[in-house]
């Protein structure tokens, strides 16, 4: 079971490929594929060409390319990538860093 922990928005470190280290917002979730979208990670670069009847100008356009959750980590605001925990709040479960305790926002 992949680590279905990441969601939308959350900051993320990049722990395996060419965008090894670096960290991102998540711009999207594929949990079917267990792949997610960061951004300014895994951007590649794509020609564009000018459609007739557009207005648009061909060119290049960068965009990200989903890449596997198993590779990126989740990023605690205190203390960095860290091992994410669950706690009941009354009746929610929040998401907490191992490390320092500190609960993670959940944007929906
Ligand atoms: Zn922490």
């Amino acid at each position: 079971m992949p680590n279905l922990n990441i969601r939308r928005n959350d900051m993320v470190k990049v722990l395996a490929g060419s965008d090894r280290g670096k960290t991102g917002r998540v711009l999207r979730v594929f949990p079917d594929k267990g792949t997610v979208l960061v951004e300014h990670v895994r951007v590649v670069k794509k020609t564009v060409s000018s459609k007739r009847g557009q207005r648009t100008k061909g060119g290049i356009a960068e965009q990200e390319s989903p890449i596997n959750i198993s590779n990126v980590s989740l990023v605690c605001p205190n203390c960095g990538p860290a091992r994410i925990g669950y706690r009941m709040d009354g009746e929610t479960r929040v998401r907490l860093c191992k490390k320092c305790g500190q609960t993670l926002p959940t944007k929906k």
